[in-house]
């Protein structure tokens, strides 16, 4: 039986596998942080991350993050746990084996711009979590007390996966054909003066709305004298002698015949 919690995060993995041809065994690189806090609340990272994910994962770290906690352990005991539990792991080169960085500068040189190597980034850093969010395709996990939680894809990574979707639904030469179609169908066309009109009416201020709605009161009234122009017509045809009117009449028969 799936867990809720399984099957969610089943759901957020196949996002990566769907967009970013995310493939097991999947690569989870393991900060300091987040070793610190699977320490805390006795958590087995090889295993309950395997049970979460339901699929072979692959615990991995890099120079630099082990570095940044053998030097913590010195101010702090309790990150001597943490290094051997990272110590474990096998290591990823990142190329400041020379001069090392900081784990979460480590982490960002290792996803770089797109993520390349598809790894899932597991940190309890919330700054780092921030900056990561910004780049599509790099599925953030953490603890949240004893309960791992693989983020739902962020903005950027949901962003970059419609925009992937549109051109491969569309294709440039589909694109140019719906825009003649929909010209030879005259929609985009309408579908624009249309937009116009719609802003057109949204646009005056309400002053020359008011305006206008005063025009519309005095039209009634102007029905009204509309009546009594009727009543001036009649007084001119009353005017008109009937003699006259055969005249006319006769007249026009002259000019037609
Ligand atoms: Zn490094």
């Amino acid at each position: 039986m799936k867990t809720a919690r399984q099957k969610k995060a089943r759901k957020n993995l196949g996002f990566f596998i769907n967009n970013f041809k995310f493939r097991p065994p999947f690569q989870i690189l393991i900060d300091g942080t987040f070793a610190f806090a699977a320490l805390e609340n006795k958590f087995n990272i090889q295993d309950q991350l395997s049970k979460y994910f339901q699929a072979e994962v692959k615990l991995l770290t890099t120079p630099c993050i082990i570095l940044e906690t053998e030097k913590l352990c010195s101010f702090s005991k309790a990150i001597t746990g943490a290094m051997q539990i990272v110590k474990q792991y096998p290591i990823h080169k990142c190329g400041h084996e020379k001069h090392s960085i900081t784990g979460t500068k480590c982490l960002l040189s290792m996803v770089g711009k797109n993520n390349p190597s598809r790894y899932i980034i597991a940190t309890q850093d919330r700054e780092l979590q921030e900056i990561l969010r910004k780049i599509p395709g790099v599925p953030i996990i953490y603890l949240h007390g004893k309960a791992p939680t693989l983020e739902a894809p962020s903005q950027a990574s949901n962003e970059y996966a419609r925009g992937v979707r549109e051109e491969l639904g569309m294709s440039a030469w589909e694109k140019e054909n719906s825009i003649t179609l929909k010209k030879a169908a005259g929609i985009e066309n309408k579908t624009e003066q249309k937009l116009k009109k719609k802003r057109k009416k949204g646009g005056p201020n309400p002053l020359s709305c008011l305006k206008k709605k005063k025009k519309l009161r005095t039209e009634p009234s102007n029905n009204k004298t509309g009546v009594k122009s009727g009543k001036v017509k009649k007084r001119k045809k009353i005017k008109l002698a009937p003699h006259i009117k055969e005249a006319l009449v006769n007249e026009m028969k002259n000019k037609q015949t």
